[in-house]
């Protein structure tokens, strides 16, 4: 009777120990985190829950409270892990105790990117990856003003909607030439520049910051490479992410940019696998895909390895966006440009509804879509299926995307 040790109880630790569960195991299960608490669902932390009341949090709860007693798992909240001895197969704990596995998963995410300026710690400034953060960032909000946000990604971009909602004054400032371009086509770029600025967001794109200024201990602005400062009462810093690979590192594991595991997500130790942000497994995706289908595929996968239970079936990688009143919906992956590169754009049934299908090498890649479901179903079916969809055919208007299901 193994017993299977997961560290990091959220989208992909939880998963895996549910699909345990679902597919038979009656083995113990240890889930830890060092968060305190019920885990909560990551997404609306950049969404719905900045906007919602205290005493909602349960509707944020990643499973409910007596999910985990129901399933007989047992969750220890609010523990660290500080070391993993593959010898004999133990655990260090924070609170000084020793965790004993058999089956040993790593959950364990990522960790924000933050600036390595001093003013970092000041009030006013914050990064979002926890409920914690949300809520350090909830608090302040109430009395601000004036946002800046460093990071023109998804998560600085969904937070800078979630800001103007609260009526704050929002810059949004970003090192690359257009908003989202490590996950997204220019036209989709160029449409959330231009949403964003409908609402009046500041977009400043292809400048960096130099330096924070702060006083009282309370961040007052930021000075931009050209020399520009904008003064706030609020930062949010939202620069990506750093995956947590220190202790499979310490444990001897190899690591890159994540746990490397091969394509079942086995790390270089048979009895140790790893899942979620934090993993980089062979032959699955170029990059380290971040994103809730990511931590709950790569969670099935281990699960049902284990329990020689039924396999998910292989998906394109899939993420959703909510900023305002649209919804962007992406499957695959949008390569970096080149020659080979093409995207085009079909304007949706919806009002504002638009989708984006990107070709490589005259291949379909990757299909976003914004208030276009249909578009966006269609696509992940073609990658899917490896439907041989023509650009051309695409372009044409005319066409009614359901005949591409054919
Ligand atoms: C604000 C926000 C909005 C997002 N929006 C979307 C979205 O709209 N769509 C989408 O698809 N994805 C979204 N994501 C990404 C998605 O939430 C992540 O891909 C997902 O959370 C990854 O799950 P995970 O379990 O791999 O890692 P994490 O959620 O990072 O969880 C890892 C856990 O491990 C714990 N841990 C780490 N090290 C240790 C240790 N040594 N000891 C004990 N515990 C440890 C951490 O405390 C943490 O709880 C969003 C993320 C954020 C932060």
């Amino acid at each position: 009777m193994p017993h299977y040790v997961i560290i990091g109880a959220s989208h992909a630790g939880i998963s895996c120990a549910e699909k345990l569960r679902q597919l038979g195991s009656s083995d113990p299960i240890t889930l830890i985190d060092r968060l305190a608490g019920v885990p909560l669902q990551r997404p609306p932390l950049s969404k719905a829950y900045l906007g919602a009341d205290n005493a909602e949090e349960e509707s944020f709860y990643l499973r409910r409270a007596d999910w985990f007693t129901e399933q007989n798992i047992t969750l220890k909240d609010g523990v660290d892990v500080t070391a993993i001895h593959r010898a004999d197969k133990t655990l260090t704990l924070s609170d000084g105790t020793s965790q004993p596995y058999d089956e040993l998963i790593l959950a364990l995410g990522a960790a924000p990117r933050r600036l390595p300026m001093a003013e970092m710690d000041a009030k006013g400034v914050h990064v979002l990856r926890d409920g914690a953060d949300a809520k350090a960032l909830k608090t302040d909000l109430a009395s601000a003003s004036q946002a800046v946000v460093v990071g023109g990604g998804y998560i600085g971009l969904e937070a800078a909607a979630s800001l103007r909602k609260h009526g704050l004054s929002v810059t949004v400032v970003e090192a690359a030439d257009r908003l989202l371009a490590r996950v997204a086509s220019p036209s989709i770029s160029s449409y959330y520049q231009s949403l964003h600025e409908g609402h009046d967001v500041t977009i400043l794109t292809g400048t960096g910051l130099t330096a924070l200024t702060a006083e009282e201990g309370h961040i007052t602005g930021v000075t931009l490479a050209d020399g520009r400062q904008i003064p706030c009462d609020l930062l949010l810093v939202g620069i990506g992410v750093i995956p947590e690979t220190a202790l499979a590192e310490d444990a001897g594991l190899a690591v890159g940019n994540g746990i490397l595991t091969s394509h079942s997500y086995q790390t270089s130790d048979p009895h140790i696998h790893a899942i979620g942000d934090n993993v980089m497994a062979e032959g699955r995706w170029p990059i380290r895909v971040e994103s809730v289908h990511n931590a709950q595929f790569s969670g099935h996968m281990v699960a049902s390895q284990f329990t020689g239970g039924k396999a998910p079936a292989d998906e394109a990688p899939w993420f959703w966006s909510d900023q305002y009143d649209r919804k962007l919906q992406s499957a695959g992956l949008v390569p970096a440009p080149g020659d080979e590169v093409v995207h085009i754009s079909r304007a949706g049934k919806r009002e504002g509804g638009l989708s984006v299908w990107t070709f490589a090498h005259d291949k379909l890649v990757a299909v976003e879509s914004v208030n276009d479901p249909q578009a966006y179903m269609i696509g992940k079916f073609c990658l899917e299926q490896d439907k041989p969809v023509q650009a051309a055919q695409i372009a044409d208007e005319t066409l009614d995307l359901k005949s591409l299901r054919a």
